[in-house]
C-alpha cells in the first residue's frame, strides 16, 4: 500500500473511534459553571477542597479565554449539550456565547444585592440575552435568602419566569464575610411562599442541611437541587452519603448534575465520574441526573 493510502486509512479509523466515542455519550446538561472563582487565585493554583487538610487537585486556569477553550473540550468530550453560565460581569457571559453559540445559558452572579443593577439585568431579560437569576451568592457577604434586599430579584424571575440558582448551604468559600448560619435552606421558606411560581433550584442541594433540605423539598414542589461542588470538593465517601440519602427520600427527579467548574475546567470530568461510578444508582437515575431533570426543570423543547 502507497504511504497516502496508510495515511488516509489512518485517518479514516481515527475519524471513526471519535464518532464512535461521541455517539456513546448521551446528552448532558450542565446546570452549574462559571467563568471565574469567589476567590482571587494566581493561574495554577489548585482547586479548593473540604475538609482541610486534604490534597488539592487541578490547576487554575490563567484568564477567561483559556477558561473558556478548555471547559468546551470539556464540554465536547462528554458531550454537554447546555451549561447555566454565571458571572458577575455581563459583557463577558456575552463574549461566551458569542464564541459557543446556543451552547450557554447566561445568568448574572448576584454577590452582594444592592451593588447588583437590577434595571440593566431586567432589560437583559427583556431582549433574552440573559435566561436566569444567579447564582445569587449573597451567603458569601452574609446576606440570608429572606433578606428583603433579594426580594427584587426573586420577583423579576417570577415575573420572567426565568430559574433562579442560590448557594444557600453550610459550606462555601473561606471569605470573612461567609455565614454558614445564613445557607439553612429552612430560610428559603419565606420566599417559597411569597413566590409559589419561583422555578428555583439550590447548590449542592443544602449540603450537608439533609433534614432541612428534605423538608422543603417534600412541602415545596417547584425547589430542585443541584449536585456540583459536592462532587469533587468534598470525600466521595460523603457525596454518596448525602445522595444516597437524597434518592432514598424518593427525590432522585428533582436533582440536577452542575460542575461548578469556576477556573478548573477538569473538575467537569471529575463531577461527571463521581455521578456516573455511583453504584447504588440505576442507569435511569443516572440519566435523570445527568440530563432528564433539567429538561424537565427549564421546560426544554427537546425534539427526539
Ligand atoms: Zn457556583
Amino acid at each position: 500500500m502507497k504511504p497516502l493510502k496508510i495515511f488516509s486509512l489512518v485517518l479514516f479509523l481515527g475519524q471513526l473511534s471519535f464518532t464512535m466515542f461521541s455517539q456513546e455519550r448521551l446528552p448532558i446538561i450542565d446546570m452549574h459553571m462559571h467563568i471565574g472563582a469567589p476567590l482571587d487565585l494566581p493561574a495554577g493554583a489548585p482547586a479548593p477542597c473540604l475538609p482541610q487538610p486534604c490534597d488539592r487537585k487541578g490547576k487554575a486556569t490563567a484568564n477567561s479565554s483559556e477558561n473558556l477553550k478548555k471547559t468546551l473540550e470539556a464540554m465536547d468530550k462528554y458531550n454537554i449539550v447546555k451549561g447555566f453560565l454565571s458571572d458577575l460581569d455581563l459583557k463577558e457571559l456575552q463574549k461566551w456565547a458569542e464564541a459557543a453559540p446556543d451552547r450557554f445559558m447566561l445568568s448574572p452572579f448576584i454577590h452582594d444585592p444592592e451593588k447588583a443593577d437590577l434595571d440593566r439585568i431586567r432589560q437583559e431579560l427583556e431582549v433574552d440575552r440573559l435566561a436566569g437569576i444567579g447564582e445569587i451568592g449573597s451567603q458569601l457577604v452574609g446576606i440570608a435568602p429572606n433578606d428583603s434586599r433579594l426580594e427584587p430579584y426573586f420577583a423579576l424571575a417570577e415575573a420572567f419566569n426565568v430559574p433562579v440558582l442560590i448557594h444557600t448551604e453550610g459550606i462555601g468559600p473561606p471569605l470573612p464575610t461567609f455565614r454558614t448560619a445564613a445557607g439553612s435552606p429552612l430560610l428559603l421558606e419565606e420566599v417559597m411562599v411569597k413566590h409559589p411560581k419561583l422555578r428555583i433550584f439550590v447548590e449542592n442541594t443544602g449540603y450537608p442541611f439533609l433534614d432541612d433540605m428534605i423538608a422543603m423539598m417534600y412541602q415545596y414542589p417547584q425547589l430542585y437541587g443541584d449536585l456540583s461542588t459536592i462532587t469533587w470538593i468534598i470525600p466521595r465517601s460523603a457525596f454518596y452519603d448525602y445522595l444516597k440519602r437524597l434518592i432514598e427520600a424518593g427525590l432522585g427527579k428533582r436533582l440536577m448534575f452542575g460542575s461548578d467548574q469556576m477556573r478548573w475546567p477538569e473538575m467537569i470530568g471529575e463531577a461527571i465520574e463521581a455521578i456516573e461510578e455511583a453504584d447504588f444508582l440505576t442507569n435511569e437515575e443516572k440519566r435523570d441526573i445527568l440530563y432528564n431533570n433539567a429538561v424537565r426543570f427549564l421546560n426544554m423543547d427537546i425534539k427526539k
